[in-house]
């Protein structure tokens, strides 16, 4: 399947990638009214890690093995038959954050405001390639086939 890279070294902690996916996951899709004029606020699900000099790009890395999978009960995580991206169907999710506690990677969020539900990475589903790597300037986020 096609997965995201990091390549920290190219990553200068701007966090437009952090911008264009809340936006993405807006209601709008319209960056003012993305920030400013929606209740529930949409969440990034991607997040910029930095440390120093170090920063990069961390979101879902929809593991071969996941264990989100297995520890959701309600059937609300699931993998999408032709991307192979774990999906979250957030109208399912009960909010009981089990797979916030076995994620390894802490890459799943809590959405608290309005419905609760859990919050991930889907690869941008239906758009030819996820928003973060296609509004990285320096290329730090890549999509290539592994
Ligand atoms: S949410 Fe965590 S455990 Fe689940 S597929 Fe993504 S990285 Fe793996
Ligand atoms: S919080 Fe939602 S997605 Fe996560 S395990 Fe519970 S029901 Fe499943």
């Amino acid at each position: 399947m096609k997965r995201i890279v990091i390549r920290e070294e190219y990553c200068m902690g701007c966090r437009l990638c952090e911008i264009h996916c809340l936006v993405q996951h807006s209601k709008s899709k319209e960056i003012v009214k993305a920030y400013k004029g929606e209740f529930p606020k949409a969440l990034p699900r991607v997040l910029v890690e930095e440390q120093g000099y170090l920063s990069f790009a961390l979101q879902c890395r929809h593991c071969e093995d996941a264990p989100c999978l297995e520890a959701c009960m309600t059937g609300s995580l699931h993998r999408d038959a032709e991307t192979g991206a774990v999906i979250c169907d957030e109208n399912k999710c009960v909010g009981c954050w089990m797979c916030i506690m076995v994620c390894p990677l802490g890459v799943i969020a809590r959405n608290t405001e309005g419905k609760k539900a859990a919050s991930k990475c889907d690869l941008c589903a239906g758009e030819k390639m996820p928003v973060c790597v296609q509004n990285c300037p320096n290329e730090a986020i890549t999509f290539e086939e592994r």
